[in-house]
């Protein structure tokens, strides 16, 4: 029996499906490469544009990491430089001017009855790079990278409505041939073509449920001065949250090896209307970073050394596919962004 995946929640998938199926194959499109060395910063990663983002993984989903790979997830996260950090200590947030909450003193602990509440902060190639190591050494999953799947392979028998009755595998690109598997998992984030595929074989297009916030969003990774630096001791996150009539959203989140993820975000798609600026231009960041309503946010920036270019990211789009209103053949099932993917700066869960 084979089950197929693809990253990253794929990752995860693929390890708890581990335990019910004598294989598991990941087939993933970008070639094994820079992110592979957890200690390095985010390098190129075409499938995933989100990778030069800052990423925290709020309690949920470290537990479910933690859950599928046992404690050597944690350790390993912790060892190559991730942090967990409890938002009520570690952190501040600037909600409303003059005002902060969720902060007691920097490692103290919290008051009895409270109970921590933890994430994992790093940049997205450690946090998924640890769990790849960890099912790479799962002796029932072999990952294939530079693997990118164009269509689905389907049975010949054909249901009542003349349809595919079930998915048997998938077909690789470039005349890759067809893997076969049992159960096909679609794992392939915010632009899976799932539903092209399905949608060529006769079965019907979920309906799609858009709520656009327009909401532009820019990183980079810098060096603080030392005074900044001082000025943070004992913080991992601070961030100034977006109030109406003030678009901006900036965060400033410490990484692996110490340094600082400036993570700055617009609501209008528009840098006239607040958007932050799409140049490789520290001045002109720091210039938008004024604006930012919580002042502190630009005293902290500046002077900072750019550590690589701005990454930028629009059409960050809250997107349902709603796959439950529509039938689906045999033998495939839907994970992740494939099926649900939320603009970064407010579509979470804790
Ligand atoms: C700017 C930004 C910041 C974010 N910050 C956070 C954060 O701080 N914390 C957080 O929890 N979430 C964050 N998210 C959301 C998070 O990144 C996604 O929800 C999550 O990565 C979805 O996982 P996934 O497995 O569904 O898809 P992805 O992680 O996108 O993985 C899809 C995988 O499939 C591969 N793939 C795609 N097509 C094919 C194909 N045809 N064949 C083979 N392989 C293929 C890709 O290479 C990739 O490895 C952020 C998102 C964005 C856009």
């Amino acid at each position: 029996m084979q089950g197929l995946q693809k990253h990253s929640s794929g990752l995860v998938a693929a390890q708890r499906l581990s335990k019910h199926f004598d294989e598991v194959v990941c087939l993933e499109r970008d070639p094994l490469g820079g992110d592979r060395d957890a200690k390095t910063l985010p390098t190129k990663r075409p499938g995933v544009p989100q990778f030069k983002h800052a990423h925290g993984l709020l309690g949920r989903g470290g537990s479910i990491l933690d859950d599928s790979f046992g404690p050597d997830y944690r350790s390993e996260l912790l060892a190559a430089g991730g942090r967990l950090v409890d938002w009520h200590s570690d952190l501040v947030i600037h909600a409303l001017p003059g005002t902060t909450f969720m902060r007691d003193a920097p490692g103290s602990a919290p008051p009895p009855g409270r109970p921590p509440m933890y994430m994992y902060s790093a940049t997205r190639g450690l946090i998924e790079g640890t769990a790849r190591k960890l099912l790479e050494r799962n002796p029932k999953v072999t990952v294939r990278y530079g693997a990118r799947a164009d269509g689905l392979a389907f049975s010949a028998d054909k249901d009542d409505g003349g349809r595919p009755a079930a998915v048997e595998g998938v077909t690789l690109a470039g005349g890759g041939g067809v893997v076969g598997a049992d159960l096909v998992v679609d794992c392939s984030g915010r632009n899976s073509r799932v539903a092209d595929w399905l949608g060529a074989a006769g079965w019907e297009a979920p309906p799609v449920s858009v709520v656009d916030a327009g909401v532009g969003y820019v990183s980079r990774h810098v060096r603080l001065t030392l005074e900044a630096q001082r000025r943070l001791e004992g913080i991992e996150l601070i961030a100034g949250l977006p109030l109406y009539p003030n678009p901006q959203f900036a965060l400033m989140q410490r990484m692996e090896g110490g340094e600082f993820m400036v993570a700055m975000a617009g609501f209008a798609q528009d840098e006239a209307a607040g958007s932050p600026p799409m140049v490789d231009d520290v001045a002109a960041i720091n210039a938008w970073g004024q604006g930012v309503w919580w002042p502190e946010f630009n005293e902290l920036l500046c002077g900072a050394t750019a550590l690589g270019p701005p990454s930028r990211f629009f059409n960050l789009n809250n997107v349902h596919r709603r796959y439950d209103a529509v039938a689906l053949p045999e033998g495939l099932a839907l994970l992740g962004d494939t099926v649900c993917s939320f603009n970064p700066v407010y579509g979470q869960e804790r």
